[in-house]
């Protein structure tokens, strides 16, 4: 194993700055972050680093290993990752086989030896715990110490700004109630997944709308009325399954963007999401709501805008609500 324990004050430095230039023109998140992931080996002359984020909604910690590969995952609270999220406290240890917050179990698979470890919670800006960084393996010595602690936090504080502002570029394309992506992710994605696939393909719009939803926020409250909203969303993303993505237009009504399918094919997959809807029963509050949805759809015509295909799928749902609605036209 290579020891590193020489490094003068100027090559740390000149290393510092290399990384830091690199961070500057890189926009990439998943690249930032392996870029810091490397500034913290430097920092601290360890064999390994990673940042951790949390996935509140699957209930993990998750890593970016390498360019191209996927997601590393783990559950929520475990290690010594979750020690440092859970406890907000930074962790250093030396024998980590002898401490039961370790997970040996990686180890064992891989025949990696884990001599030390250094795990620091990183933060928000309102100082809400979002992350770890943990470093592995101290090169030079037994294990890491406070100066290693002082200048991790280099690296750690900057994944920290990263992630959030990560966090909110994600919440800006996110509709907060039903999770599915908003109007703004629409507009973006339409851009660059509908209009390079039309070049060689049919693609469709789907636009759905509630029937008589005011009713529901009259007769059982606006909790009701958000839950049957909830539902509906989660109803029709696992009916999608991967065939299209849903969007949260406003209020009661939901666009689905299909790739790769004509008319026809959106009419089958609307037919479907209206039968599932309308037998579909929502609780909530001791209330068993049932509603049933209007739906226009268009095969998007490459020569017009965004807008304009979506007036006409739009035309097709009020037609569907005047003709008596629990419809599908176009
Ligand atoms: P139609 O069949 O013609 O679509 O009738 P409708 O009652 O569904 O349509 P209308 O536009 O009259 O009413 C829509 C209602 O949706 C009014 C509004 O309060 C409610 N709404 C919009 N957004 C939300 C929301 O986020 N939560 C709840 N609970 N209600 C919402
Ligand atoms: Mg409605
Ligand atoms: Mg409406």
């Amino acid at each position: 194993m290579s020891k590193n324990s020489n490094i003068s004050a100027d090559e740390l430095l000149e290393k510092i700055f290399y990384y830091m230039n690199q961070l500057v023109v890189e926009k990439d998140f998943h690249k930032s972050v392996l870029l810091l992931a490397d500034l913290g080996k430097v920092l601290v002359n360890a064999e390994r680093t990673s940042f951790w984020c949390i996935d509140d909604k699957k209930k993990q910690y998750w890593t970016v290993a390498a360019i191209g590969e996927e997601k590393i995952c783990v559950p929520q609270g475990t290690g010594i990752v979750g020690a440092a999220i859970e406890g907000n406290e930074t962790i250093v240890i030396d024998k980590p086989y002898e401490d039961n917050r370790f997970n040996k179990d990686v180890d064992k698979k891989t025949g990696y030896i884990t001599r030390s470890i250094l795990c620091m919670p990183v933060m928000n800006e309102k100082g809400q715990v979002i992350g770890a960084y943990q470093a592995i393996n101290k090169m030079d010595a037994e294990g890491f110490d406070e100066k290693d602690s002082s200048r991790l936090t280099l690296a750690a504080a900057f994944c920290g700004k990263l992630l959030e502002a990560q966090i909110l570029r994600e919440q800006n394309v996110v509709d907060q109630l039903t999770g599915l992506k908003n109007r703004k992710a629409f507009y973006s994605n339409y851009d660059t997944d509908i209009i390079p696939a039309l070049a060689d393909k049919k693609c469709s719009i789907i636009m759905c709308d509630i029937d008589f939803f005011k009713k529901v926020n009259d007769t059982y409250g606006h909790n009701v009325g958000d839950a049957v909203l909830m539902n509906v969303a989660d109803l029709f993303t696992k009916l999608l399954d991967g065939r299209g993505v849903m969007y949260r237009w406003g209020g009661e009504e939901f666009v689905i963007l299909l790739v790769d399918k004509n008319k026809e094919e959106a009419r089958v997959i609307a037919e479907e999401l209206r039968c599932a809807i309308e037998q579909a029963e929502c609780y909530c509050e001791n209330h068993l709501v049932k509603v049933t949805m209007s739906f226009g759809i268009n095969e998007i015509d490459g020569n017009l805008q965004s807008n304009e295909n979506i007036k006409v799928a739009d035309d097709n749902l009020y037609t569907a609500k005047k003709e008596g609605r629990n419809r599908v036209i176009g």
